[in-house]
């Protein structure tokens, strides 16, 4: 289990916990303010993205101090973690709203406007569609759009055939308002912490193991990890997965012609346990 687990879920996954998700935590003034301004001003990001491009230049002495700033910094605020499409499902079966929204992060990398990225019971009508949004002014802007349960776990299926890796983020720690789909060069969370080593989300609760009886050598997974866990063996002619690299995002299973790949409990495996 990762830290914020034994801080904010009783032990147990803290972002299967309905109350992280609940009315009461988002009352609270100053989590109210910090998430207008995250919608507001998209710009906060883009200086977020220039401070780490120094801070990867950086001498490893200062690199490290505000490395460890940074990751102190954001689990109070703002940090995700890596979660397979089955628990998202779960997530959606508790959460009181699912709204489709601009990716932050791709309007800031890309400076195009992708609809990666959902708001979950944040109360969207009350908190997110009353705010200025007009730095949203491309041809695809449609506003927030509001899914049933159902048309958002359609379309995170489609986001892992993409091979796009799901995650949570706290607004102000425990509270879970969003849920992502990254990959490793336009999500800034993805480019920090696996990119720069400057951690701003825990890897996902599992790690993925191949079944070598099943694994026919195909190597379709291998285009699928972000995180390069993945190598084929020529002799073997058989892929493998190096737990201490695998994020446990499960993206792997879902193109997997044998199902091969399955996910296995992070704390049960001893090279994996430490590493968040
Ligand atoms: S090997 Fe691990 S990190 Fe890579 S896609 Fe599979 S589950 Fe995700
Ligand atoms: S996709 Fe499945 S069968 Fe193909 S190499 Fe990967 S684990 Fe093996």
């Amino acid at each position: 289990m990762c830290e914020f687990c034994h801080q904010h879920g009783e032990g147990k996954k803290w972002y299967l916990q309905a109350k992280n998700y609940s009315d009461d935590l988002l009352s609270d003034a100053h989590r109210r303010k910090f998430i207008e301004e995250f919608f507001s001003h998209p710009e906060g990001l883009g200086n977020m993205v220039q401070a780490l491009d120094r801070l990867a230049k950086a001498p490893s002495f200062v690199k490290s101090v505000g490395s460890r700033m940074i990751t102190r910094k954001m689990k109070k605020k703002h940090f995700g973690q890596v979660v397979p499409i089955e628990e998202i499902e779960e997530i959606f079966g508790f959460v009181n709203s699912i709204a489709r929204l601009e990716c932050i992060c791709r309007h800031t990398t890309l400076g195009k406007e992708k609809r990666y990225c959902y708001g979950i019971s944040m109360m969207m009508n009350d908190i997110v569609r009353g705010l200025d949004k007009s730095y949203l002014t491309g041809p695809d802007t449609i506003g927030l759009e509001e899914l049933t349960k159902e048309e958002a776990i359609a379309a995170f299926h489609e986001h892992e055939k993409e091979g796009l890796c799901h995650t949570v983020w706290a607004f102000y720690t425990p509270f879970i308002g969003g849920i992502c789909n990254c990959d490793r060069k336009d999500c800034l969370a993805m480019r920090s912490t696996v990119t720069e080593g400057i951690p701003v989300m825990f890897r996902g609760e599992y790690v993925a193991e191949v079944n070598p009886d099943e694994c026919s050598g195909c190597r379709q997974c291998m285009r699928m990890c972000q995180f390069g866990a993945i190598t084929y063996s020529a002799s073997d002619k058989k892929v493998s997965i190096d737990k201490r690299w695998c994020y446990g995002c499960g993206v792997c299973r879902s193109i997997c012609p044998k199902d091969a790949i399955s996910l296995a409990d992070r704390s049960m495996v001893p090279v994996a346990a430490a590493l968040w």
